[in-house]
């Protein structure tokens, strides 16, 4: 299902089927719910500890092509989670006092505190993908900005922040679908951005420009994982299971408490 890319691994994104089910059946299949319905327990009950420990944080960072889904992960995944430690930022075009600074400047400001899960809906990895595909640097800018990344990775690794990278995949036919569906339905057209269309037509160099990005930033310490998502459910599942998993490995414990629940006495 979840494809782990390994250090300097070429993955073909043509290759890997986005309708992939992840062994379930459907959306109604009794294991794809109650698997769901596991994991995200599971999900808050790790958050809630590593909020407690207070020592680490997570940093989950989501890209995909437009209407791919990270709303829909964000609101699936992100929204049982305890408000109080969890924090969600999206970055759109570098404006103002952001637009003043080096690409990363704005991104380590919003990377997660100790205790905190932070998502990232669009990141750092714009500066290698819609800025190359549309040549806002020159080449020579931004084919340095791999090796900041990795190494602006590390850093966060080894002072204590998890990077978690996902990539939602889905086909340029499921992308017409979504899109013609937020034209066709009044409710949906907010959702609608007519630049959507200009980077659909980019289709190719997106995912020749991704592929670059899985190769030269998948790292020991921080991994791409690609996730087919042209069905929400699946993707949703995948999603929550690599989150499950990774705080899992993190191992988060509660800490003691700084005095002896044993002699407190409460009055009557
Ligand atoms: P949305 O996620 O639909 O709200 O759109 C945000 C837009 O901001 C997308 O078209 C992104 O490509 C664009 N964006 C995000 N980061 C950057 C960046 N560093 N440089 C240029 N455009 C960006
Ligand atoms: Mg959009």
């Amino acid at each position: 299902m979840t494809t782990r890319v390994k250090p300097g691994q070429r993955v073909r994104l043509r290759d890997l089927d986005p309708a992939e089910r992840g062994g379930y059946d459907s959306r109604e299949d009794p294991k794809a719910v109650a698997d769901l319905a596991r994991d995200l327990e599971r999900l808050c009950t790790l958050q809630e500890t590593l909020m407690a420990e207070g020592q680490r944080g997570l940093l989950v960072v989501l890209q995909a092509m437009d209407a791919a889904g990270k709303d829909g992960v964000l609101r699936k995944v992100a929204g049982p989670l305890d408000s109080r430690g969890v924090s969600v930022f999206s970055f759109k075009a570098p404006a103002g006092e952001e637009a003043g600074h080096d690409y990363l400047w704005r991104v380590h400001q919003r990377c997660p505190r100790k205790g905190e899960v932070t998502f990232f809906n669009r990141s750092h990895y714009e500066d290698v993908l819609v800025v190359r595909v549309l040549d806002l640097v020159p080449r020579a800018r931004w084919s340095a900005r791999y090796a900041h990344i990795s190494a602006f990775e590390q850093m966060l690794h080894d002072e204590g922040t998890q990077v978690l990278k996902i990539f939602l995949h889905i086909s340029k036919e499921e992308q017409k679908q979504r899109l013609q569906e937020r034209l066709d339905v009044p409710e949906k057209n907010w959702k609608f951005d007519p630049r959507d269309l200009e980077m659909r037509a980019r289709w190719d160099a997106f995912q020749e420009a991704y592929e670059d990005a899985f190769e030269r930033t998948s790292t020991e310490v921080a991994p791409w994982h690609i996730v087919p998502a042209d069905r929400k459910w699946a993707r949703d599942l995948a999603v929550a299971r690599l989150l499950v998993e990774t705080l899992e490995a993190m191992n988060p414990r509660y800490p003691k408490p700084n005095y002896d629940p044993k002699k407190m006495k409460i009055d009557p």
